[in-house]
């Protein structure tokens, strides 16, 4: 029977941060023991938005050696860039066809990320959720692991999927379930509880990179946006004040323990004391990953050749897909 299948993505859009880990990477790791994953570096994605031509293959090299530095395996997992994979975007124009615009206007990522600027943003922006339904469905992939922020696209998907199975009636299609899992689905600005940590941010001290060294990482952590009053001594509490629960939320993850126990372990105390404790953790979790990501990317070949062999890993995967979707649309070409 075929094992279900994950694919997931993350954008070379910048330096990778706490978010990007604790909501999905470290999750990936986690999820190669029980499914088939494909992990894609989704280099269309993140040309919704200016890309310095001369760095984006390096930050999509700088992806695959997170991937990798996290704990993934490149060898039994496909690890490819979304863009050397044709059928993402046949797919995807054909899933154009079929989501609607009133879908796609309620997008809320959209709608954050063009702010006052909507006349202005690049189309791909708006229609990049039709995009990732692509990314997922073109491996018929059963589950997504994603942040919370995703999870309205990963509706759209499904959405998507459901149409395109009733329109030509048909179950090609699975419905995929989106994965979000652990403490911290979402991980907030360290400036603002309110704001989702971000690559795009362009405050440096609002999230913590992957890349960040001892001394950035304490210092970040320091700065971070509290209250004045002792930590909190309840869920309830915690609850109405974002950024106090962001990192309680950051540290029961970072522990893999409930953030119920976390608070339970600080009730009362000073913020002083948790933030210490919280910038050791931290380091003990991402100075291996950023050490091992530096070695990494000293080997270009190396990662070169594990995106090749990936690429060809998904090709496979994906062209009878989109020969099956082609001929149930009926987009017979020459034949
Ligand atoms: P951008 O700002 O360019 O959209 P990003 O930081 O949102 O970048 P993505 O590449 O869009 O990163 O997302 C990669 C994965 O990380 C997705 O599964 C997304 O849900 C997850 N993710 C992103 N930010 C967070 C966050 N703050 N907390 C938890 N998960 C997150
Ligand atoms: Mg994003």
């Amino acid at each position: 029977m075929l094992k279900n299948r994950i694919l997931s993505g993350v954008q070379p859009s910048g330096d990778l941060h706490l978010g990007n880990y604790l909501g999905a990477i470290k999750n990936f790791v986690t999820l190669q023991k029980e499914y088939e994953c494909f992990f894609c570096v989704v280099d269309l994605h993140a040309i919704t938005v200016w890309q310095d031509p001369t760095k984006l293959a390096q930050k999509t090299r700088e992806v695959t050696a997170a991937f990798i530095a996290s704990g993934i395996d490149p060898e039994k997992n496909t690890l490819f860039a979304q863009s050397q994979v044709p059928q993402h975007s046949q797919l995807a124009w054909i899933f154009n066809c079929v989501a609607r615009m009133g879908w796609l206007n309620r997008m809320t990522q959209f709608k954050d990320k063009a702010g006052k600027d909507r006349e202005n943003v690049s189309v791909g922006l708006f229609s990049y959720p039709t995009l990732m339904a692509a990314d997922i469905l073109v491996y018929l992939a059963t589950h997504v692991p994603v942040g919370e922020d995703q999870k309205q696209h990963l509706e759209l998907t499904r959405d998507i999927a459901q149409k395109f199975n009733n329109d030509f009636n048909t179950n090609f299609f699975p419905i995929p379930e989106p994965l979000i899992l652990g403490e911290a689905t979402r991980v907030m600005s360290l400036r603002d509880g309110t704001k989702k940590m971000s690559k795009s941010d362009p405050s440096d001290y609002s999230r913590i990179m992957l890349s960040d060294d001892k001394d950035k990482i304490i210092k970040k952590i320091k700065k971070a946006k509290t209250d004045p009053l002792p930590l909190p001594s309840s869920i309830e509490e915690a609850e109405k004040r974002p950024e106090s629960l962001n990192l309680l939320n950051i540290y029961a993850a970072l522990s893999d323990t409930e953030t119920k126990k976390i608070i339970n372990n600080y009730a009362g105390k000073e913020f002083s004391k948790f933030k210490n404790d919280l910038a050791d953790l931290s380091i003990e979790i991402i100075a291996p990953i950023s050490l091992e990501m530096k070695k990494l990317m000293q080997d270009r070949v190396y990662l070169d050749d594990i995106m090749k062999a990936g690429k060809t890993k998904a090709i496979k995967a994906a062209e009878p897909v989109l020969s099956k979707v082609y001929e149930i649309v009926g987009l017979s070409g020459e034949k």
